[in-house]
């Protein structure tokens, strides 16, 4: 027993460093990681430009508070307006904080401009955005809302892919739309193209905001730089996180500017939020993940994982039944009999890291680096515990 609050189910093992994919503990034992802390390491353990920004930026300067001006943050944020749809960008620390910014934002929006009245956002079943209480309220998932009434009041449920629904839930008082293009938590289930340009119609003819929850699927990991962009449509909102600070705890928010324009001074804050240190984090991500060349990398090892894990459910019916998401971000789906988070278990006894995520779904997270040959391999391990499995 130690003295952590007991709110997760951790497995004994503990890391003493990493490189590149691979994670090592203190007895040398290797991991390949497929998980990358949730979604978090895109450019894996390590990486040295990462490690040079952070040594740099920390013998400098830390932390000075939003008081001052931080030439970190307003350079991060021009670099995210030029390659999204976004005008404007509030820095936060973590997916919840940007996705509760963006909660703020449709709220405060629609106060200034529109209707205070609408203030209703539809969200999707299945879905995840984080753990504070407007999160949980918007997910609307008894798993993580339990115990915790009452709820946040001003969010209706859809479900995820159901354009019908969604129509149908429009009232005077609905002010946004709220998605997950990848739902990742969830079970890995990537929106039809179809669904996300649905929702932006849907929204235009509606006067709704759409906001993109892409704390998960974001930062390069489905192949774009965000994965709305399969659909070719624009949010007026969008949340990041995870990978964007490669470790370092970062979250973004985004926005065009007629939606930004409702935050004045003091409408909305965070103390730690931009700081030099993680804003120089930040760069340093963007500088590796839009290279000219990054993204088509990840596509190209993205397409043979694709094509290795169909062999996969070829030859393992009984284990796998489904391929799901989208570019390195994929979950295998497990037949009935097999339970994810014992594969997890199984696949950690062979050298390989994943993640369960809800639906019986095994995750697959590597970092955006990785390789063929390093794919090849968790393929190997994924075959023996697949193997193992049936015969269990
Ligand atoms: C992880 C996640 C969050 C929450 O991020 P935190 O950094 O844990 O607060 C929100 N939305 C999605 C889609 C996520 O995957």
């Amino acid at each position: 027993m130690n003295a952590l609050m007991q709110t997760y189910g951790r497995c004994d093992l503990a890391f003493e460093r990493g490189e590149g994919v691979y994670l090592f503990t203190a007895d040398g034992r290797r991991f390949l990681d497929f998980a990358s802390g949730i979604a978090v390491n895109a450019l894996g353990h390590s990486h040295p430009h990462l490690v040079e920004a952070l040594i740099e930026q920390g013998r400098k300067l830390w932390h000075t508070s939003n008081l001052y001006r931080i030439p970190g943050q307003e350079r991060l944020a021009e670099r995210l307006a030029a390659a999204t749809f976004a005008d404007k960008v509030f820095f936060a620390n973590s997916g919840v904080e940007a996705v509760e910014c963006g909660v703020k934002l449709i709220r405060k929006y629609h106060d200034d401009f529109g209707d205070p009245n609408r203030y209703r956002v539809i969200a999707f079943e299945g879905s995840f955005h984080g753990r504070t209480l407007t999160a949980l309220a918007a997910a609307g998932n008894e798993k993580y809302s339990k115990g915790y009434a009452p709820a946040v009041e001003g969010f209706d449920h859809c479900a995820f892919g159901n354009l019908n629904e969604v129509r149908a839930k429009i009232g005077p008082e609905t002010a946004a739309i709220l998605v997950e293009p990848v739902q990742g938590e969830g079970g890995m289930r990537a929106a039809e193209i179809e669904f996300l340009q649905g929702l932006r119609k849907v929204c235009d003819e509606f006067g709704l905001l759409l906001m993109f929850d892409e704390v998960q699927c974001g930062v390069g990991r489905t192949g774009r730089f965000f994965a709305h962009e399969w659909a070719g449509i624009a949010p007026d909102i969008l949340a990041t996180a995870k990978g964007i600070g490669g470790g370092f705890p970062l979250g973004v928010c985004l926005a065009t500017d007629r939606v930004a324009a409702a935050f004045q001074p003091g409408a909305h804050g965070t103390t730690f939020g931009g700081n030099p240190l993680a804003m120089a984090i930040g760069n340093a991500v963007l500088d590796v993940i839009l290279a000219p060349g990054f993204l088509d990398q990840v596509n190209a090892v993205a397409a043979h994982l694709d094509a290795r894990i169909h062999e996969l459910l070829r030859r393992f019916p009984a284990t796998f039944v489904g391929l799901r998401g989208k570019g390195l971000m994929r979950g295998l789906k497990c037949a009935d009999g097999i339970t994810n988070t014992d594969l997890v278990t199984q696949l950690r006894g062979l050298g390989l890291l994943t993640v369960a995520a809800g639906d019986n779904v095994l995750r697959l997270l590597p970092p955006l680096i990785v390789t063929h040959a390093e794919v090849d391999s968790a393929i190997d391990m994924l075959a023996a515990a697949a193997a193992e499995a049936k015969a269990a």
